[in-house]
């Protein structure tokens, strides 16, 4: 099922993210946990991408085996910084292969590494040219791309980034994804500037939910997103109690959901972190609002 008539269904949904194994010896573990999730029935699950290829072979091999042992739909990333045009057609040719429709195209983060390369060399400078790419490869994707509430990183300003996403949804992108988000209001208002500069996709805002205060640092380190005070004082009060850290975590986490299903947001992405327990926690929380119409 494509992604896009799932978001366009008006009913509650949930989806998760998680992250294909780093090396062989790790791959029946993180295949068993992503089971686990899969086996909860999220609408959907997105697998992420090594940029550079890192991880890169085993993100269509845990997609596939979601999609055919559990019929979870699923959107399998793919990053194009630093590839070969032979490489990125490559992946699309093995995802048209495994039978993947669902693709959240993306740039990839640039490392230190790739941060001192002649990017003139680059196939690839952008997550529109893979955007693109998908786009001449095949009208049958069903392309997603990223956006970032509080600015990418590199952008100059809001204004600038939001002329770039624009671009990538103009390009054939069909849904947005957000960085995560500690606080709605942050959310909201980026939306509704989406909305002014004419980005009519719909836009699944990205919820973490911390569930140890290690991960606190590098959550906002990976992502640059703003903590609120009422979640710094969560970590501060309970993050030495890791029992009490998670399930603070995850009712925080469960908060931010339904703040966003109370105000007409009906599709949220949750980075599960290939955490069965959390997923299912979350979504034992929900459950008698996951696939309820209240549009109707
Ligand atoms: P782009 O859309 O190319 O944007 C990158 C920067 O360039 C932005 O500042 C943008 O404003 C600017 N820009 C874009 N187009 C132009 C232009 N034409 N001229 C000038 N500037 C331009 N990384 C992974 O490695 N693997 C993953 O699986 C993965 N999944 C992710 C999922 C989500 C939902 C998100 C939000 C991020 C994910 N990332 C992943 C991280 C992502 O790769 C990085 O944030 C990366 O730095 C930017 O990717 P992008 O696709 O947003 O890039």
């Amino acid at each position: 099922m494509k992604i896009i008539e799932i978001l366009k269904n008006h009913k509650m949904s949930l989806s998760f993210e998680v992250f294909p194994p780093k090396k062989e010896t790790s791959f029946e573990s993180v295949k068993q946990a992503t089971e686990k999730i899969a086996g909860y029935h999220p609408s959907f699950m997105s697998v992420t991408y090594g940029a550079g290829g890192g991880t890169s072979r085993y993100t269509l091999d845990i997609a596939k085996n979601i999609m055919d042992s559990y019929g979870v739909p699923t959107l399998a990333h793919l990053t194009c910084v630093s590839s070969s045009k032979e490489t990125v057609i490559h992946q699309i040719n093995a995802m048209k292969e495994a039978g993947i429709t669902n693709v959240m195209a993306l740039r990839g983060d640039l490392t230190p590494e790739l941060e001192k390369g002649d990017r003139s060399k680059w196939d690839y400078q952008y997550a529109i040219q893979l955007i693109n790419e998908l786009k001449n490869s095949s009208n049958d994707f069903c392309i997603g791309a990223a956006c970032y509430p509080e600015i990418h990183p590199e952008s100059p300003n809001q204004k600038e980034d939001i002329i770039h996403i624009k671009e990538k949804t103009d390009a054939g992108a069909v849904f947005l994804t957000t960085q995560m988000i500690f606080d709605n209001n942050l959310f909201f208002n980026f939306l509704y500037k989406l909305r002014e500069a004419g980005v009519t996709v719909p836009v699944i805002p990205g919820i973490m939910p911390i569930t140890n205060a290690n991960q606190v640092e590098r959550a906002i380190k990976l992502s640059g997103s703003f903590m609120p005070q009422r979640f710094k004082s969560i970590v501060d009060y309970f993050g030495q109690d890791p029992d009490s850290m998670k399930q603070a975590g995850i009712a925080y986490a469960t908060d931010q959901i339904i703040d966003l299903y109370a105000n007409g947001i009906t599709n949220v992405h949750v980075y599960s972190m290939n955490k069965p327990d959390v997923a299912k926690a979350i979504m034992d929380n929900l459950s008698q609002i996951l696939g309820k119409d209240f549009n109707r």
